[in-house]
């Protein structure tokens, strides 16, 4: 059902494009997005730092350009880099927002999805806290599936995807552990709108 902006709901969760659920932790890494971007595609991440370590703050540090490179010797492979997502979810579930969803987070890089290219333009970034391969727990699933449906009443969502899917060969995340059908059930969205080879 479209939503009124100028009338929101009472319980209407946005504020412009931040989500009051979640716990903003503001990263200077975004831009504008083009004029007229359609916001029609969610781009699932996984994420973790050093990989594999779960719950520190070296994933907020890296959105956020406070990342002490010499920490680890898998920083040093990262060094420099300036990224963000709009969202990252932690393994307790725990959502965090680092961009503005109406502004152009810097997640999915070289990128075709739908026919359209340079998908940070037209996309929201969601990162869960994981590693490839590995499986990603209940309380993740539930916080994405909520995050999508806030989603989807702000913007024109029809597209859910992976990295892997829009950089195929150049990006394998969120991996196998993924499991797209938990995600298709919580949500009960079309198979339209995930990856083809989603099973149903
Ligand atoms: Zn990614």
């Amino acid at each position: 059902m479209p939503v009124d902006h100028a009338n929101p709901p009472a319980a209407w969760p946005w504020q412009g494009g931040w989500l009051q659920t979640a716990r903003a932790c503001h990263s200077p890494n975004f831009g504008a997005r083009p004029a007229g971007a359609r916001i029609d595609l969610v781009v699932i991440h996984s994420i973790s730092l050093p990989p594999g370590g779960y719950g520190g703050p070296e994933v907020e540090q890296l959105f956020t350009n406070q990342l002490d490179w010499t920490a680890h010797p898998y920083f040093e492979q990262i060094r420099g880099l300036e990224v963000s997502a709009h969202f990252f979810i932690r393994r307790d579930g725990e959502l965090v927002q680092f961009v503005d969803a109406d502004a152009r987070a810097w997640h999915a890089g070289a990128s075709c999805w739908r026919g359209r290219g340079q998908c940070n333009d037209d996309s929201i970034g969601i990162e869960l806290e994981g590693l490839e391969g590995e499986r990603f727990e209940v309380a993740q699933y539930a916080t994405l599936a909520r995050l999508c449906v806030h989603l989807k009443e702000r913007y024109p969502i029809a597209h859910i995807a992976g990295h892997e899917h829009i950089a195929p060969g150049r990006k394998q995340d969120p991996g196998s552990g993924f499991n797209w059908s938990e995600l298709q059930t919580r949500l009960g969205w079309s198979s339209g709108c995930f990856p083809p080879d989603t099973p149903t």
